[in-house]
């Protein structure tokens, strides 16, 4: 049968997706089992780290952000953005460029993606260094949105992604060493 718990995650020391002994975690099959996305979605909205009615909207990054933050939008009410890598939205967009674990990146926002002053709250699967949600909260800011907090399915707690993000409220379901 599928694995459906999302600790069941693989431990991958692939080098195309781990370098200098930096391990991928991956929950992948979660969603291909139904009861698997069921339980993730609750718990993911059972443990939001502000009250429904304090946002407007999610934002999810890409990749993995996509594949829950629209579930969540939906059982929610509410309406969902996608912040993506570069050159994959159309312009105009605003960008934003951090460091990585693992290398660089950038991220981007499309400039109509929020109303002024709408409250959001991010989503992605994991916080590592907090560099990528750090990012999605400044290109948020950077369009006239606020942030609300952020949900994450997964938390590295060695890296201290949490000092990254300042003092929004923040959620995650699983804390890794
Ligand atoms: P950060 O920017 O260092 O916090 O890294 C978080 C981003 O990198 C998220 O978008 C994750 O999807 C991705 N990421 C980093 N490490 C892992 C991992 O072990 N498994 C899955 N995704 C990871």
């Amino acid at each position: 049968s599928r694995r459906c718990s999302i600790f069941d995650f693989t431990d991958s020391h692939d080098s195309r997706f781990s370098e200098k002994g930096i391990l991928f975690r991956d929950f992948m099959p979660v969603f291909a089992d139904a009861r698997g996305m069921q339980i993730l979605i609750d718990a993911l909205i059972k443990a939001l780290p502000v009250d429904a009615d304090q946002f407007d909207s999610i934002a999810g990054l890409e990749a993995r952000g996509f594949l829950f933050g629209p579930a969540m939008a939906a059982r929610l009410n509410k309406g969902f953005i996608a912040i993506r890598k570069a050159g994959k939205l159309p312009p105009p967009v605003h960008s934003c460029s951090y460091a990585l674990e693992y290398g660089t990146a950038t991220l981007e926002i499309e400039d109509c993606a929020v109303k002024p002053g709408e409250r959001v709250l991010i989503v992605d699967d994991l916080i590592a260094t907090g560099g990528s949600a750090a990012a999605a909260c400044d290109l948020i800011k950077s369009v006239g949105g606020e942030i609300a907090g952020y949900s994450f399915v997964m938390e590295l707690d060695g890296l201290n992604g949490r000092k990254a993000l300042g003092d929004y409220p923040t959620s995650s379901l699983l804390q890794m060493p």
